[in-house]
């Protein structure tokens, strides 16, 4: 199937889109998929008056039912799985595994979503006052502006329009400039949902914006969305988060990581290694829960970094770097030059700190895309350019002596996202998870990747924000406390305040 072809199917309105200043290319060989229009300013009023509408009439329809929407959603994503991971992976150059791995964590947060619908709970909490009743209700907050990043396309949309579509509230998403395509082909998804659902879903409750980060800016200043929940780098929090806050809006960030895999002289290697790899080198080393740090124990660093370099040799020797709609690729593209440029940029920084360093060339570069070999640096400390995130196929391997000093390491860097250790020791293993001061530790599971059922987020710089499983859902509600007196009596004041007039 060509990627028109593959465009047809799952866009029947692209022509309706085209025409525009938005060139999208495939990070496969820079060739380009398609030229869009970008929403104006005014595109942006009229869709969020729309969200607005939207609202006041779903929240009025009953959970349960709005559960209903998205088990649908599930439906048509289970149908048009294969599609769409395609399209991710010509369109971000994620390997098509996981691009359907993507794909299947959009599936397994629309089933969880269908169950919470039956599941918002609130509290009835003891009153101290006779004839009282208190009740904390969670209610429906209003269109959600969501603003995600290329390495996800699709999975962040969902991770947030099934909860908050349950939770009663409308979304309005600005995929990343980088990859709007599949952001249309998630609404025409949800459009077919729509068709199937029936009239009580109203026009408008789930809209895509395209643009850049300048759309991106009215969204967040736009006091008709209570809540932005924005996905991408440190920087963009950095813009996003205090001009939310100066409207007294609520934001939800999930920005980078800088994670690490503890290796003790415990550790089971043969679960330890290929952990390492995927976490480092699986998508291109484009996660953000991507692994850019082993800190080993100094007795088993030398051995460590010796098969992880001839592992990584390997891979770029063996053609497992390449197409990655091949089923033998394992390493696709960065998404562009600017990303290359950065990982060059980044090696020349720590190439004065370095013991050894193991690949981190251009490989490929007849096909047009831009492939990296990855690169091991082995290091014997932690120097300044490490503290900052690299988006690429870049580990560092830095050595420790104590347990202690290995989570001093570990905890310097200014992220908080995703950790691990790898240790067949109890009494490290609970020493890890105790002073891990990231939202994800995993215990001999890499960094790379993580289970819906979970909250997903990290600490520090990462932004705080947690979706997903466990109770993330309370991000997309406000709480009421709400006391309700059924006395015949004048009611008692709280605190024992007498008040007689
Ligand atoms: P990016 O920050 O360049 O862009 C992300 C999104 O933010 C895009 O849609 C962009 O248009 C928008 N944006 C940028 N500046 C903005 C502004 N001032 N106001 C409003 N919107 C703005 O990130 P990227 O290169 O697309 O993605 C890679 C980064 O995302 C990495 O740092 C990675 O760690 C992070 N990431 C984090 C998570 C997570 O859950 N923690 C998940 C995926 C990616």
């Amino acid at each position: 199937m060509t990627s028109a072809e593959l465009l047809a199917r799952l866009i029947p309105d692209l022509d309706a889109h085209r025409g525009g200043d938005l060139k999208v290319t495939s990070p496969t060989d820079s060739a380009e998929l398609a030229s869009l229009k970008m929403d104006s300013a005014a595109d942006l009023e009229v869709k969020i008056v729309a969200a607005v509408q939207a609202f006041h009439l779903w929240r009025e329809v009953p959970a349960p039912r709005r559960g209903e929407l998205v088990r649908l959603l599930g439906e048509e994503l289970r149908a048009h799985k294969e599609d769409l991971a395609r399209l991710v992976t010509l369109e971000c150059g994620k390997i098509l595994e996981e691009g359907r791995g993507e794909v299947q964590e959009m599936i397994d947060i629309c089933d969880f979503a269908v169950g919470l619908s039956r599941q918002l709970y609130g509290l009835t909490i003891a009153s101290e006052r006779p004839n009282h009743v208190m009740q904390e209700n969670w209610l429906p907050l209003g269109p959600v502006g969501i603003i995600s990043a290329f390495n996800f396309p699709v999975a962040v949309w969902s991770w947030n329009a099934a909860l908050a579509l349950v939770c009663g509230d409308p979304c309005l998403w600005k995929p990343s400039e980088k990859t709007p395509l599949t952001a249309l082909a998630c609404q025409a998804l949800f459009d077919r949902a729509v068709a199937r659902f029936g009239s009580d879903a109203p026009a408008g409750l789930s809209q895509v914006v395209i643009g850049d980060a300048k759309i991106g800016e009215q969204m967040v200043d736009d006091h008709r969305l209570p809540l932005i929940s924005a996905t991408g780098s440190t920087r963009m929090g950095r813009a996003v988060g205090p001009r939310v806050a100066a409207r007294f809006g609520r934001s939800l960030l999930e920005l980078g990581g800088n994670n690490a895999i503890i290796v003790t002289p415990s550790a089971d290697l043969g679960i330890a290694l290929p952990s390492i790899l995927f976490g480092s080198v699986g998508t291109a080393g484009q996660r953000c829960t991507s692994t850019r740090r082993v800190i080993a124990h100094r007795s088993i660093i030398e051995g460590l970094f010796d098969q992880l370099a001839s592992n990584v040799t390997a891979l770029a020797e063996s053609g497992r770097i390449g197409d990655p709609l091949d089923p033998k690729t394992l390493i696709g593209p960065l998404i562009d030059e600017a990303a290359f440029q950065t990982m060059q940029t980044s090696l020349e920084a720590v190439r004065p700190h370095a013991v050894r360093v193991v690949g981190g060339g251009r490989v490929l570069a007849e096909s047009g895309g831009w492939y990296a070999a990855p690169a091991m640096v082995l290091l014997d400390g932690q120097p300044e350019s490490v503290l900052t995130e690299t988006f690429a196929p870049l580990t560092y391997v830095i050595p420790y002596d104590t347990l202690e000093e290995a989570l001093a390491i570990h905890n310097s860097v200014p992220q908080g996202l995703s950790s691990a250790i790898m240790t067949t020791d109890l009494r490290e293993a609970e020493f890890f998870k105790r002073h891990s001061d990231c939202g994800i530790a995993n215990v001999n599971i890499g960094t790379s990747g993580a289970e819906i059922g979970g909250a997903f987020g990290g600490e520090k710089e990462t932004g705080g924000g947690r979706e997903s499983g466990s109770d993330s859902w309370k991000a997309y509600m406000r709480r009421q406390t709400s006391p309700t007196y059924h006395g015949h009596a004048r009611p008692a004041l709280a605190h024992g305040i007498t008040f007689e007039v």
